[in-house]
């Protein structure tokens, strides 16, 4: 690296600290912990004005799946913005938007057949809540406001995602700002009693769900729920079986089912979206993050005739669903979104991810054994490995010693950016990643362990 980029690496750390507030962050830590200004992306590779160079083994909070500066969703996004940047989609339209709702719907089972553009996944979900709750207005039932959520949820962190969702770290501070909401326990199978598999632990907990529903459904609007996978919830997962149960007790209790596939949707899972693999089909979806396969911010949420037509009438009846975002929709956006469509199509992904989701788990099989791991589990394209302070009680690192961090910090010295979610550290790469970029950062995720249950 030459002087001339080694002082370029600097000030623009100076300068951004003078003027950018970071989301997620402590900013007091960047006293100590150096933040890194990144000068390009290619494939899995992320490079610094240092020179350096760090494979995003976390596709950059979950979004890039078809790798950096992909040339084809590069050339798709630039021939975009030679027709249109952007228009309002209230009174106005246009081809990407439409090419791409019909290609979701088209993806979505047969129920499924209208497309309410957002522009982030907290607020597909906060427009999910106001769509469910709105819908049963519409049709008469002025009681249903509630919703029921899972422990250890994560939705997103606007006051609407953030009341649904159940992480402490997000959401204590903020309780007072929350609408109130109904909790049930989570059918994590990192909780399961040895005895058990996980498909009967999910089983039992679902247990749980039902009494609620049961005891609440005249006031409750919808259950929303993060499929298998509950990302930022330290990754812990659960069996398909629970979303079938749901899916029929929420039928019997006339409750929405909505299904936040924004981390888990877009082939993470092992199939395209999550809950195919429980063979349901929800009220609402949630999509966002991989949508345009990592490129720009744009959500979704998909919902069937039924309530769609419960919003369809006079306008003086004031019955329309009021939800805007300047943003909605935008078609380089939507570009992107479909381009990344293009490649789950020509390039067979949702098969190709089979095998390296097959070469994750074989190579995951050794840091099993360590004496320092509580748990390696795995759905898909998202692995992830527990640090356990005591291995047989499965007892935590208490969080004040920051093991993850440690586990982040050697990642970089070794060229792969790893994040971990407090004592987990979890692989979530793009789906270009080639089986020996797969070892590589595996081998990383080794030495991390090693390093960080010092
Ligand atoms: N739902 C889930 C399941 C998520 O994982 C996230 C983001 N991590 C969100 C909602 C919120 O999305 P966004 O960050 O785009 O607001």
């Amino acid at each position: 690296m030459s002087k001339k980029e080694r002082n370029t690496f600097l000030s623009l750390v100076k300068r951004d600290l003078k003027v950018v507030w970071h989301p997620c962050t402590q900013m007091k830590d960047h006293e100590k912990i150096p933040l890194i200004p990144i000068k390009k992306g290619k494939g899995i590779w992320l490079e610094d004005y240092d020179g350096n160079q760090y494979i995003d083994a976390i596709s950059s909070w979950w979004v890039n799946i078809f790798g950096h500066s992909n040339p084809y969703i590069n050339n798709q996004i630039s021939k975009q913005l030679d027709n249109l940047e952007h228009v309002l989609l209230a009174g106005f339209t246009h081809e990407p938007a439409i090419d791409l709702a019909e290609r979701l719907v088209k993806l979505s089972p047969p129920k499924i057949k209208k497309c309410f553009f957002t522009d982030n996944g907290s607020s597909a979900v906060d427009a999910a809540m106001k769509m469910s709750y709105h819908y049963w207005k519409n049709k008469g039932f002025k009681k249903k406001s509630k919703f029921i959520s899972l422990s250890n949820s994560y939705h997103g962190e606007t006051l609407g995602s953030l009341s649904v969702s159940n992480i402490d770290l997000y959401k204590k501070t903020y309780e007072e700002l929350m609408i109130d909401t109904i909790v049930v326990e989570s059918p994590d199978c990192y909780l399961k009693n040895e005895k058990h598999t996980d498909k009967q632990h999910t089983e039992i907990m679902f247990d749980k769900m039902l009494k609620t529903i049961e005891n609440n459904h005249k006031e409750v609007c919808a259950v929303i729920i993060e499929p298998l996978v509950q990302c930022a919830g330290y990754m812990r997962m659960y069996h398909p079986i629970y979303l079938k149960l749901l899916r029929e007790a929420c039928d019997k209790y006339n409750i929405h089912l909505i299904a936040d596939e924004i981390a888990v949707g877009f082939g993470r899972t092992g199939t395209m979206f999550a809950y195919e693999q429980s063979k349901i089909t929800p009220d609402i979806i949630c999509l966002s993050k991989g949508i345009t396969g990592g490129y720009m911010t744009l959500s979704t949420i998909l919902t069937t005739n039924n309530i769609y037509d419960a919003f369809y009438d006079e306008y003086t009846k004031l019955n329309a669903f009021l939800h805007s975002h300047s943003y909605t929709a935008n078609p380089i956006a939507c570009s992107a979104a479909n381009a990344s469509l293009d490649i789950f199509e020509k390039k067979q992904i949702i098969t190709k991810n089979k095998i390296l989701s097959e070469h994750i788990s074989k190579s995951l099989k050794s840091i099993a054994t360590h004496d320092n791991v509580g748990d390696v589990r795995q759905h898909g394209m998202i692995a992830a490995i527990e640090m356990v302070k005591d291995k047989s009680s499965k007892k935590p690192y208490p969080w004040e010693e920051r093991r993850g961090l440690k586990a982040y910090e050697y990642g970089l010295k070794n060229n792969v950016l790893i994040r971990p979610l407090g004592n987990v550290i979890y692989f979530m790469p793009p789906y270009i990643i080639k089986e020996r970029e797969i070892d590589k950062v595996i081998n990383v995720i080794e030495g991390a362990i090693d390093i960080a249950t010092k």
